[in-house]
């Protein structure tokens, strides 16, 4: 069930700076999934990525500290981070492909309200950036909120609107503080979205209110 019918996309610097690897690991799985759902956007990370392939070769050797060698060789033996839970987490098979943390983070889902449940996804750093599942029932409204900072939200199944336009499977929403919006699902069925921010989430609301409980922040 492919439907190239994506219309929104990260902008390009957060392409860009998912390419260079120095995206937080929350919006990085936002990334990933549209990345991988998203032709246009996979041909551009690639690019990105070879881009800035070649610009490393082009850096001087000199560029290269005296301990830079230490440090490669401190890095090395660093233990890896913990490898994931070996039970090998499947995300519904009527969603966009989830990154493997997310597909587990499933498991952990609690209704917090009629039709809505969370759950939150493990990004290896506990009480850091924050993302989570979010599944609101067909038609229901979400209060009027804002954000703290940059969120970027993906759609997994459904579809939901904001104002004149329509979020569905695949597109990226990127809001800040200056939106103050209420989303709402449309008719269809359920919808699940991926939310991920790199900031602590300020509890205004009452979502805020439910993640920062089941997500342990
Ligand atoms: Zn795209």
């Amino acid at each position: 069930m492919t439907k190239n019918t994506i219309n929104h996309h990260p902008s390009e610097a957060l392409l860009a700076d998912y390419a260079s690897g120095a995206m937080g690991a929350a919006r990085s799985l936002v990334i990933a999934a549209h990345v991988h759902a998203c032709p246009r956007c996979r041909a551009l990370v690639e690019t990105a990525e070879a881009a800035g392939g070649e610009m490393l070769e082009d850096l001087p050797a000199a560029e290269m500290g005296a301990d830079a060698l230490d440090a490669v060789l401190a890095r090395l033996d660093t233990p890896a981070p913990q490898p994931a839970p070996t039970a090998k987490a499947e995300a519904p098979a009527d969603w966009i492909r989830v990154p493997d943390e997310v597909a587990q983070a499933v498991s952990r889902k609690r209704w917090v309200a009629p039709g809505v449940w969370i759950a939150p996804v493990d990004t290896g750093r506990p009480g850091g950036p924050l993302s989570y599942l979010l599944r609101v029932g067909a038609g229901m409204r979400m209060p009027q909120h804002t954000h703290d900072g940059c969120e970027l939200t993906i759609v997994l199944k459904g579809a939901f609107a904001d104002g004149e336009q329509l979020f569905a499977a695949g597109d990226l929403a990127e809001a800040d503080d200056d939106i103050e919006h209420s989303p709402h699902i449309t008719g269809d069925g359920e919808c699940v979205c991926l939310v991920s921010c790199d900031n602590r989430l300020i509890v205004k609301d009452w979502i805020g209110r439910v993640v920062a409980t089941y997500a342990g922040i």
